[in-house]
């Protein structure tokens, strides 16, 4: 009798679930900009810090989706993450407008539904990737901007913060250095905030003017699509400049089993829809998502602009592509840790 249960037992733990299910699957991709990123120009540290911070934006959406959480939650995890990283040029430690002040945009959407929100000109909330999701959810529109935008923000509890909060002296150095350039008026040092004695970094570092745009794709373990990006825009921005970031189709699209997130001269992005070309290539022509990528940023170049994209797809595959030196960038999935890459001639393997 005993040795007949001993067997039984044996026998429904072999057979049990965890012999027979295979992991839910689900995917994720993210970028932390494009632009001139020369082997050499970033000190060892330098890199090993950048490598460090897209993996831990990349395991925030992958946790998510590892407990079985949306592609939505998983996108706005992972950019928060990065909006409050000073490294990347969203949220704290976005570059500054002409006038010497912090102006985000933001976007996110939905693949599934094909709701999207959108947020430009914000200066008081914390996280633009959650207005821009708020947006989407608690408001009858896609696009807000400027003050509205923050008030709708507090009005719904997002946490705001003073201005000063998205100030470092590393992109304030690059204002300077900007405007000194260009012969432009070098505006007042924005109230509340402390001169540091020293270099900044990024005058040292290698890292260009203008990139630094975080952006996330991710299929969660129900098949569901999202695409989401967030930025401070370009150095010595005016006039309310908006780029591609916030304007869906643009810089940030997802539907038809596909999602994209771009970066680069946002001028150049807006005119070609570039987020929404790509998926559209992938979808309506079948044509492999890489491939789409390719054909739509070597499109970018022809008409002059610089920049990335990553891409993906209902079924895992991921791309990434950039006519630039570099584009920071990782991703994973549920067979795989995260994996990042810096240079554009590093070999990544793609799901
Ligand atoms: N695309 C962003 C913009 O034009 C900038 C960037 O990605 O670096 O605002």
């Amino acid at each position: 009798m005993i040795r007949f249960l001993a067997l039984l037992i044996l026998a429904l733990g072999l057979a049990g679930p965890a012999a027979a299910q295979e992991p839910p699957r689900w995917t994720i991709a993210i970028h932390g900009g494009a632009g001139v990123i020369e082997r050499g120009q970033l000190t060892p540290e330098r890199d090993a810090e950048y490598r460090a911070a897209l993996e831990a934006a990349v395991e925030a959406g992958a946790e998510v989706l590892r407990n079985g959480g949306s592609s939505l939650d998983a996108v706005q995890a992972s950019i928060e993450v990065m909006e409050d990283n000073p490294m990347f040029n969203a949220g704290r430690g976005a570059v500054f407008t002409a006038e010497g002040t912090n102006s985000l945009d933001a976007a996110i959407m939905d693949g599934q539904t094909l709701s999207a929100g959108a947020v430009a000109g914000v200066s008081r909330t914390r996280h633009p990737i959650a207005l821009a999701r708020a947006v989407m959810e608690q408001s009858p529109h896609v696009m807000l901007a400027g003050e509205g935008a923050d008030a709708f923000a507090a009005s719904v509890g997002l946490e705001q913060v003073d201005p000063a909060f998205f100030f470092t002296q590393r992109r304030w150095d690059q204002l300077v250095d900007t405007l000194t350039q260009r012969g432009w008026q070098i505006p007042e040092r924005p109230a509340g905030t402390e001169p540091t004695s020293g270099a900044s970094a990024a005058l040292t570092d290698g890292d260009d003017h203008r990139f630094g745009t975080v952006g996330v794709v991710a299929v969660d373990s129900q098949g569901r699509i999202a695409a989401g990006t967030s930025t401070g825009g370009t150095t010595a921005k005016r006039w309310g400049r908006i780029g591609d970031t916030p304007v869906i189709g643009a810089g940030t699209w997802a539907g038809r089993g596909c999602a994209v997130s771009a970066t680069g001269a946002g001028e150049y992005f807006i005119r070609l829809t570039v987020a929404r070309d790509i998926c559209g290539l992938n979808h309506a022509a079948h044509m492999p998502v890489q491939q789409a990528a390719d054909l739509i940023i070597s499109e970018v170049g022809s008409i002059g602009g610089d920049g990335g994209v990553i891409a993906l797809t209902e079924d895992g595959s991921v791309a990434f592509s950039m006519n630039t030196s570099g584009m920071y960038r990782g991703w994973a999935n549920q067979d795989t840790a995260p994996q990042v890459a810096i240079y554009s001639d590093e070999d990544v393997v793609l799901p």
